[in-house]
């Protein structure tokens, strides 16, 4: 059985699961990290990461390439059912 956190905790648990992809500039992480519900198997949330290289004109942090890769995250999933079930 697959790991389990509660939705919380996903926002830590994000970045125990960067990924370095080729298709960013640098070859950094940023993207969006799909979190699957282990109740009733849906994706649960997509979570985003910017590795900070890259500030929009409004002085927030952005994804350094538009749009942002997206990476399945195959374990641990959220225990709870997602929002539209
Ligand atoms: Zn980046
Ligand atoms: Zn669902």
């Amino acid at each position: 059985m697959a790991a389990q956190i509660t939705a919380a905790q996903m926002g830590a648990d994000v970045q125990n699961r960067l990924v370095n992809d080729p298709s960013n500039p640098n070859n950094c992480a940023c993207g969006w990290y799909v979190y699957y519900s282990s109740v009733c198997g849906h994706a649960y949330q997509e979570v985003p990461y910017r590795c900070g290289a890259r500030t929009t004109p409004s002085g927030k942090s952005g994804f350094c390439k538009t749009p942002a890769p997206k990476h399945i995250v195959p374990a641990p999933q959220i225990n709870a059912q997602c929002q539209y079930c």
